[in-house]
């Protein structure tokens, strides 16, 4: 992971679960799994974060809200679903208001199996995710390079 210079930040974005996702992703944050042993930080603002990382399918009300984190979030970004809810909608998936999983509204780039999704699944779907953010990265120096060459 050469071109992932910074530690990689996470915003997490509960759209509509019923927590039991939330509770595994907190459990990552606690010494007991500690992910900031790979440098991962949770923040609030997304235009620090390079890892959306939602839990709950989306519905009506939370899709302008998603896609406008997803937005304010800077180049290179990766998405990962957390559960099988964020994956499909899961046993939601029926409700008036469901849309689906994060699919249908932003390109996702991890899914994380599980209901609800175990802390240690959550922290290896953040590693591969961490391996996509630095294949993203690459891609984005080399388009850079490439302008540069051509407006030369
Ligand atoms: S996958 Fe299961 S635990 Fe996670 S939000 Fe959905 S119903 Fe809850």
């Amino acid at each position: 992971m050469n071109f992932v210079k910074k530690s990689p930040w996470i915003l997490h974005y509960d759209g509509s679960s019923c927590n039991g996702c939330d509770i595994e992703v907190l459990a990552c944050l606690t010494p007991l799994y500690d992910v900031e042993r790979f440098g991962i930080i949770n923040t609030g603002n997304p235009k620090h974060a390079d890892i959306l990382l939602i839990t709950g399918s989306v519905n009506e009300q939370n899709i302008p809200i998603v896609k406008q984190l997803y937005e304010q979030m800077p180049e290179p970004k990766v998405v990962v679903a957390v559960g099988i809810c964020a994956t499909s909608g899961g046993i939601f998936a029926e409700c008036y208001n469901i849309v689906g999983g994060v699919d249908k509204v932003l390109p996702v780039d991890v899914y994380v199996p599980g209901c609800a999704a175990r802390p240690e699944s959550i922290i290896d779907g953040v590693v591969k995710a961490l391996a996509i953010l630095d294949e993203k990265q690459k891609a984005l120096t080399d388009r850079k390079a490439a302008a540069k060459d051509a407006g030369r």
